[in-house]
């Protein structure tokens, strides 16, 4: 255990468990249909390499990467870090993050892939902690529920660090205080 973790929310193992069991559900619900996998930067990276293994049908990766600021009202800005270098037009998109909070960042995110006239398009999730939420949205693969508070590892950072743990855990609070 890591000296910042509280305690571990997800072990490693359940993510493994997590992995194969999302990996069989999207290899079944696109089997024939072009799939591409896209990763939001730098969160999705671990779960996204041990999810694609358990992806049996063929499939394309892509990556983006962005940030959102929140303004006081409804106007959020996304900006470009990285986009994409595919041409998704006509393809079954799914995103892949590591935690869906208020939905702000998906929501963002997915109204971008619909101008570029993708044939559907989805979002797989490692964490998704539903009290957060400020708008409708439940994503179709979802590894786990949480509640609400703040997690590191697994690609959850804090400051950029604890990316590389190989579990879910909860800050400890005189971390951020
Ligand atoms: P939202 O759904 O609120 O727009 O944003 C989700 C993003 O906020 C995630 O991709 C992640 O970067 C960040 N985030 C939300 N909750 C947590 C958390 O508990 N821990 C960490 N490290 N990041 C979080
Ligand atoms: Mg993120």
């Amino acid at each position: 255990m890591n000296e910042a973790v509280k305690e571990v929310l997800v072990s490693e193992n359940e993510i493994k468990e997590i992995c194969q069991r999302l990996g069989a559900q999207i290899s079944q619900d696109y089997a024939g249909k072009e799939l591409v996998v896209v990763g939001m930067l730098k969160g999705c990276a671990p779960f996204m390499m041990e999810l694609i293994k358990h992806i049996t049908i063929p499939m394309r990766m892509d990556f983006m990467q962005i940030t959102s600021y929140h303004g006081g009202t409804e106007s959020n800005t996304v900006v470009f870090k990285k986009d994409i270098e595919m041409n998704v037009a006509g393809k079954h998109v799914i995103v892949v993050d590591d935690i869906i909070d208020t939905g702000k960042t998906i929501t963002e995110v997915l109204n971008i892939f619909k101008t570029r006239k993708v044939a559907s398009i989805e979002l797989a999730c490692l964490l998704d902690k539903p009290e957060g939420r400020v708008v409708d949205y439940t994503p179709k693969y979802v590894g786990t529920i949480i509640p609400k508070a703040f997690v590191i590892g697994y690609g959850l950072d804090f400051d950029e660090l604890y990316r590389n743990l190989p579990f879910v855990g909860v800050l400890k609070e005189e971390y951020y205080q």
